[in-house]
């Protein structure tokens, strides 16, 4: 019961309120649905006993964290940096840092929200085999996820490697170097060059948490995809090996992908006040 009351407060978002909205109907055919699929998914939690959840930036929108493709996201702000370019140039590398600089405060203060935590009951209840994700926010682990439960497809940002020795250090020590005006970082063991220990684009994805998670999706028995867009790949696919493995799939995302027709429950509502819901249904059976 503590859990649940801490998950209706946390992350600032009033779950109880979006949950009764939810739950009235009203008449509203966008509501009726969501809480016919809200049922179904909590029924499907209920039925089965190996489940994996996969998370796009969408699960920490309300944690603060603007996602990439929503109005208002990442990219309305920073052109990415191509891997290939960070490598070549330095004027990449510095516009590399300059993003960083900016908004990592806001990745290291941020807090998980009741989606977060919806997850990590799910791991509470004995169900959750792992939490594949694309993000780069630490938030899994933070709310309380075992980290070995916790694939990260793209990396981490709360750590920064040397691309010529290995050399890693917590990404927080080097917010004070760039804030002295140290454009562009290099390693304190062989003056190589630094990265955050996330994927860019063009860069491979690490090929060891990618098999295992497409081991571990082939396996499940049921797969959530909460907040993401399904259009990064190879990421994106991984859901499909689920499905055609056999697993159940329940869509939690405000706008709509193309694993929708596939999946025994969509539900477009915002994933905290969902999550928060289809969990309490199933454990009450
Ligand atoms: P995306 O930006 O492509 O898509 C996010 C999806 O989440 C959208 O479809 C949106 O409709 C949905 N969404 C937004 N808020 C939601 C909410 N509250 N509840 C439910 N759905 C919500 O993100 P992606 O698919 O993860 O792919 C983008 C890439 O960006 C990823 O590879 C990831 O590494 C990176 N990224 C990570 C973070 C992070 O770590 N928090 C943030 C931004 C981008």
């Amino acid at each position: 019961m503590v859990q649940w009351e801490i998950m209706a407060t946390a992350g600032g978002v009033d779950v109880r309120a979006r949950m009764a909205s939810i739950c009235s109907g009203g008449g509203n055919a966008v509501e009726e649905r969501n809480e016919r699929a809200i049922r179904r998914a909590a029924e499907l939690v209920g039925e089965s006993s190996t489940i994996v959840v996969f998370t796009g930036a969408g699960v920490s929108t309300e944690s603060g964290i603007p996602d990439f493709r929503s109005p208002g996201g990442i990219w309305s702000k920073y052109q990415p940096v191509e891997f290939g370019e960070f490598l070549a140039k330095r004027e990449a590398r510095e516009r590399y840092w300059i993003r960083s600089r900016e908004t990592y405060p806001s990745l290291a203060e941020a807090q998980p929200n009741p989606a977060h935590l919806a997850i990590v009951e799910l791991e509470r209840m004995g169900k959750l085999d792992c939490v594949i994700t694309q993000n780069i926010d630490g938030l899994h682990q933070k709310a309380g996820n075992s980290p070995e439960k916790v694939i990260e497809l793209h990396g981490n940002t709360h750590w920064v490697e040397c691309l010529n020795c290995n050399h890693w250090s917590p990404r927080s020590k080097w917010q004070k170097v760039l804030e002295l005006g140290v454009a562009v970082p290099e390693c304190p063991d062989c003056g190589g060059m630094l990265k955050v220990h996330t994927v860019s684009f063009g860069q491979p994805m690490p090929e060891q948490q990618t098999r295992e998670a497409e081991r571990r999706s082939r396996r499940c028995d049921l797969f959530i995809v909460v907040g993401s867009s399904l259009v990064v790949y190879p990421a994106a696919q991984i859901p499909a090996l689920a499905v055609n493995s056999g697993a159940r799939l329940v869509m939690v995302n405000l706008t709509r992908t193309h694993m929708d027709d596939h999946a025994d429950a969509v539900i477009r509502e915002k994933a905290g006040p969902a999550l928060t819901l289809v969990l309490e249904q199933a454990r009450q059976g």
